[in-house]
């Protein structure tokens, strides 16, 4: 029986302030309307994840957020000096309550990356694409060779690594296969992507993309299966199931759910729910569903996953790396 994975997550956006205006994005706000998530929302959000029994913080904030005008502002109000030094307070915080961080904070300078790697498990970035899209004509951190030196950088540092691309926002067929392909060579080379995720566009009113059609799932089961084809064997397909019936898309070689979160709403798509792990259960009978941690069993026994990290992802492992069945804080 083919064993399929997915973590329990809890969703904190640490900031919606960000420098790019992606063509799709409904997360982003100006600095007027932006926030920062407060000491006493993280710490709430922290408990009741604590409680239902999940294992992941999955922090997410807005790209480079500190080089818009206004930012200081919403930091000082809320009583941070700075942000890299917030996060890791979050981050520490998030482990007391036996939640473990995985970040995507964007583009960040080593400097920043180095000083966040020992809080988290795992972290992220989504490639999206190798090609230069409409979309992303004021984003400047969308640039694609950006994107790929910050995956280097990351595999350089031994860091668990997320990515993905996003499908059905302008690109064509070529240039998935060769965003996969980049994705390919730079696991080849340093051996840190855990999973990729296969993430279909959903439009949002009032943006670039809000007419666009989302993709056709025989477009995204292809797509599926050309990961599967591309990437090593190692390499985790992930496909979101909150966008897309995951069962075609099991079938074409996917092999991972993602976070899903029986508490906050996906961030970036709220309007689409996460179905529930009795859902899950019932729906994908004839496959072996296991709760997995942020971090993949083979970096763990690696040893890859950030050292602030360790004893809790030692007690929340089982002995094959997934999450122990039985909730352990
Ligand atoms: S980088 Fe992320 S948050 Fe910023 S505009 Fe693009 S999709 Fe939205």
């Amino acid at each position: 029986m083919k064993t399929v994975t997915y973590s329990k997550n809890i969703f904190l956006p640490v900031t919606d302030l960000c420098r790019n205006r992606c063509g799709y994005c409904s997360f982003r706000r100006d600095a007027k309307d932006a926030h920062l998530l407060s000491r006493s929302n993280a710490m709430q959000l922290l408990e009741a994840g604590s409680h239902m029994g999940c294992s992941e913080a999955l922090f997410t904030m807005g790209e480079s957020p500190w080089t818009v005008s206004g930012f200081k502002e919403i930091l000082s109000s809320a009583g941070v000096a700075d942000l890299m030094d917030y996060l890791v307070e979050l981050f520490e915080l998030a482990i007391e309550f036996g939640l473990l961080p995985h970040t995507n904070a964007g583009l960040l300078e080593e400097d920043d990356l180095r000083r966040l790697q020992p809080y988290n498990a795992s972290m992220g970035l989504m490639l999206e694409t190798t090609a230069e899209l409409y979309v992303h004509a004021s984003s400047p951190g969308k640039r694609p060779p950006s994107r790929l030196e910050y995956i280097s950088l990351a595999g350089r540092l031994h860091i668990p690594f997320t990515t993905g691309i996003l499908v059905g926002i302008g690109e064509s067929w070529q240039d998935r296969l060769e965003a996969m392909a980049a994705i390919a060579e730079l696991h080849r080379t340093f051996g840190h992507i855990q999973e990729v995720i296969i993430q279909p566009l959903d439009p949002k009113p009032k943006t670039l993309l809000a007419g666009s059609p989302s993709p056709k799932m025989a477009d995204l089961c292809w797509t599926v299966e050309a990961a599967r084809r591309i990437l090593p064997a190692e390499v985790a397909v992930q496909v979101p199931p909150n966008l897309a019936d995951p069962r075609p898309l099991l079938a074409s070689g996917a092999s991972d759910l993602g976070g899903i979160s029986p508490l906050t709403a996906d961030g970036i798509n709220p309007e689409r729910p996460w179905p529930s792990e009795v859902e899950l259960h019932n729906s994908l009978s004839g496959y072996e569903l296991r709760e997995r941690l942020p971090v993949y069993p083979r970096f763990i026994a690696l040893g890859w996953h950030g050292k602030k990290t360790r004893s809790l992802v030692a007690s929340l492992a089982g002995m094959d790396g997934l999450r122990a069945k039985k909730y352990i804080i």
